[in-house]
């Protein structure tokens, strides 16, 4: 249930059994999730995977077609009513930030604060706006703004009025590469200064496991996996998890009673995820990652356990595609002061310091 330190925490947001169909389509199918108070929980999938609709779901843009959202244990959506965005008290983040062009800073952060005094009204845009970094700016259009900035008044005004939950659509899509970056870290330290709950979308990877508490893996309409960065990353539950949190290479392996012989060494069976006890005797597929994995030129052909087919060079290191006798193909990152040309015949070994994934071969 991906429940990690969070057994005592509150929720804030529950989905419960949420599948949206439009016409023929599902876009979100018997999706189960709670957000607990004041995490950062991202939803990651590739294009297509309902991510959005999630998102939209919870903001009050769609209603589910069966399922319930509850907010602070508050019903806000079934498949009977759904409340509008104005009355769940969620904020809104749009990856095209959606300011409002003709009013100033000052009155993008203040338009969603309802009921206070003018006075404090601009004591609360100041706080914000402090919060967010862009002190002094309260009188500038929009328009007057870089793109990091406008992200930052988007966030100040959804803010604003206090939302229980915090809902970000792509934030940084627009951002270039390392601005996006920065904003990561901005994000997390306005996101821990307010203590609000925060549900992010995103197909970024990275992103992802860099900002988020938890990350919940969405495919094809269904929730694949949510867990912590560090659990979903190292002990994915699937191969399509796995192969869409970062590069992914899987060697057959043997499973015996002490240890798993793969077609480039043993390790002890102990080094696999889970119980394995159901699999002694039979094939499985072990995950290696790029850094799982070292490789050394071979002193003779016979010793080679495969040969270079393609190497990247990404700066700090190389990455180095092998393909095994046996035909499997991994790939594995080298430092860059060590250089072996495509067909050099390799010895490779595995050094993975934590326990390796594993699934039943198909
Ligand atoms: P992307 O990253 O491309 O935005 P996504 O993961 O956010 O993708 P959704 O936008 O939630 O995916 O869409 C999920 C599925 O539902 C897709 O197959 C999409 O075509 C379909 N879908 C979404 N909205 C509608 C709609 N209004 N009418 C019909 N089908 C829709």
């Amino acid at each position: 249930d991906g429940g990690d330190a969070s057994d005592d925490a509150r929720v804030a947001l529950e989905i419960d059994g949420v599948t949206k169909r439009y016409g023929e389509q599902t876009a979100v199918s018997g999706l189960s999730l709670d957000v607990y108070d004041g995490e950062l929980l991202t939803i990651l999938g590739p294009s297509g995977c309902g991510k959005t609709t999630t998102l939209r779901l919870l903001a009050g843009l769609e209603r589910p077609t069966e399922g319930t959202v509850r907010i602070a244990d508050t019903r806000v959506a079934d498949a009977d009513a759904s409340r509008p965005p104005n009355e769940r008290n969620v904020g809104l983040v749009f990856q095209d930030f959606a300011l409002f062009p003709h009013l100033s800073v000052a009155e993008n952060v203040a338009y969603g604060i309802a009921d206070a005094s003018d006075d404090a009204k601009t004591e609360r845009v100041a706080d914000l706006l402090e919060l967010v970094d862009l002190a002094g700016f309260e009188e500038r259009d929009p328009s007057e703004l870089s793109g990091g900035q406008q992200q930052r008044v988007a966030l100040a005004r959804a803010l604003a009025p206090e939302p229980e939950v915090l809902l970000l659509d792509e934030p940084f899509s627009s951002l270039d590469v390392r601005l996006r970056v920065e904003m990561r870290e901005d994000l997390k330290r306005i996101l821990s200064a307010t203590g609000v709950t925060a549900v992010s979308v995103t197909h970024d990877q990275e992103e992802a496991l860099s900002i988020s508490d938890r990350v919940a893996v969405m495919h094809d309409g269904h929730l694949e996996q949510v867990g912590a960065p560090e659990a979903v990353f190292e002990n994915p539950e699937s191969r399509f998890v796995a192969s869409f949190l970062g590069q992914a290479g899987f060697l057959s392996g043997h499973i015996d009673d002490e240890t798993v012989d793969t077609p480039v060494g043993s390790v002890p069976r102990a080094q696999l995820t889970g119980p394995t006890d159901r699999y002694v005797g039979a094939m499985v597929d072990v995950l290696v990652r790029p850094d799982d994995v070292s490789l050394a030129p071979a002193t003779s052909e016979a010793e080679a356990d495969g040969v270079v087919v393609r190497r990247q060079y990404t700066g700090p290191s190389f990455v180095y595609h092998v393909e095994l006798t046996n035909g499997d193909r991994v790939r594995c990152q080298q430092n860059h002061t060590e250089s072996h040309a495509v067909g050099t015949p390799v010895v490779l070994s595995i050094d993975a310091e934590h326990a390796l994934a594993w699934y039943p071969t198909r």
